[in-house]
């Protein structure tokens, strides 16, 4: 297994392989790696000559007063985790790297970055569609696999690939939970005991709207009922999101009749405060009557 961090280094190793008629596979990471993580990369292992996979904090999603320094980091228990799953290339480098003095060039995807996570996290996904086009144009991948567990990502990205042309397949891949239904998270690492007990209220409120949906009852119901049982929890301390989504727009669809979205699907989506940890998740459903 190779560590880049160069990014012409990485840039010139992508090209050969490309001359060799090879197919490349990418999987974008902040590190801190566990077994969501590992899923990326097992299927991108299955489905291509070349796994690279890049660890890098991307300061520019991250707000003035969000975690960018105090974010788990573990490039050596990485390193070990990804030469076990035989990834080729792993790729870190340094943010003076990504961002040398004089960096001006932002890519923002209009509509869909505002909603969600984008209303409470100004700047979020500009920062994040930058840093996936720079790693794009630096990894040079055939395919490149994200997670489910940041839906909003996932569309974003997806819409950026369609609007820029990048001649990427971009592959979305289910959520790994903990036994208990807690999506993996390199942020769990912030929950203390209690807390970690508590996180699995945003499972347990997306459920109980997935059951009010399949019974046959409206969105707003099913709203009202993932907002109770979050509401049940005392140690979330701030509940930013939590309803009933068209999956395309994000739009919050609780006003409207649950017939008219019959054999479709819709996206229940949660982004809470728990002690210092800031928590998402989401779930698609299919509405059958
Ligand atoms: P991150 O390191 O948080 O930026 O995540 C890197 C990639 O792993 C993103 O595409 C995430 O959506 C994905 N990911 C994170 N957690 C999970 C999970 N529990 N299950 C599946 N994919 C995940």
């Amino acid at each position: 297994m190779e560590i880049i961090r160069n990014i012409k280094v990485m840039q010139e190793t992508a090209n050969a392989y490309i001359r060799e008629a090879k197919t490349i596979g990418f999987v974008p990471t902040m590190g801190a790696l566990h077994e969501g993580h590992l899923s990326l990369v097992e299927r991108c292992r299955q489905e291509n000559d070349i796994v690279v996979v890049s660890i890098f904090v991307n300061p520019t999603q991250f707000g003035p007063s969000e975690d960018y320094k105090e974010y788990p980091r573990d490039l050596e228990g990485d390193i070990e985790k990804l030469r076990e799953m035989e990834v080729d290339i792993v790729f870190c480098p340094t943010a003076e790297e990504m961002y040398p003095e004089g960096y001006c060039t932002y890519v923002n995807v209009e509509g869909v970055s505002e909603k969600l996570c984008g209303a409470f996290r100004p700047g979020h996904f500009r920062g994040v569609a930058t840093v996936v086009t720079k790693l794009f144009n630096i990894v040079k991948p055939t395919r490149a696999y994200f997670g489910q567990k940041d839906y909003q990502q996932s569309i974003i990205i997806k819409r950026m690939v369609e609007d820029l042309n990048f001649d990427i397949d971009i592959i979305v891949c289910p959520t790994v939970r903990e036994k208990d239904g807690l999506a993996m998270s390199s942020r769990n690492q912030y929950l203390n005991e209690a807390e970690r007990q508590a996180a699995t209220v945003l499972y347990r409120a997306m459920q109980a709207a997935r059951e009010v949906i399949l019974s046959g009852k409206g969105f707003g119901e099913a709203k009202e009922h993932m907002q109770r049982v979050l509401r049940s929890e005392p140690l979330v301390r701030e509940v930013q999101y939590a309803s009933v989504y068209d999956p395309f727009s994000l739009e919050d669809i609780t006003t409207l009749d649950a017939s008219g979205y019959k054999g479709r699907k819709v996206l229940l989506a949660i982004a809470l405060i728990i002690g210092k940890a800031r928590l998402i998740d989401n779930m698609l459903v299919e509405v059958t009557q």
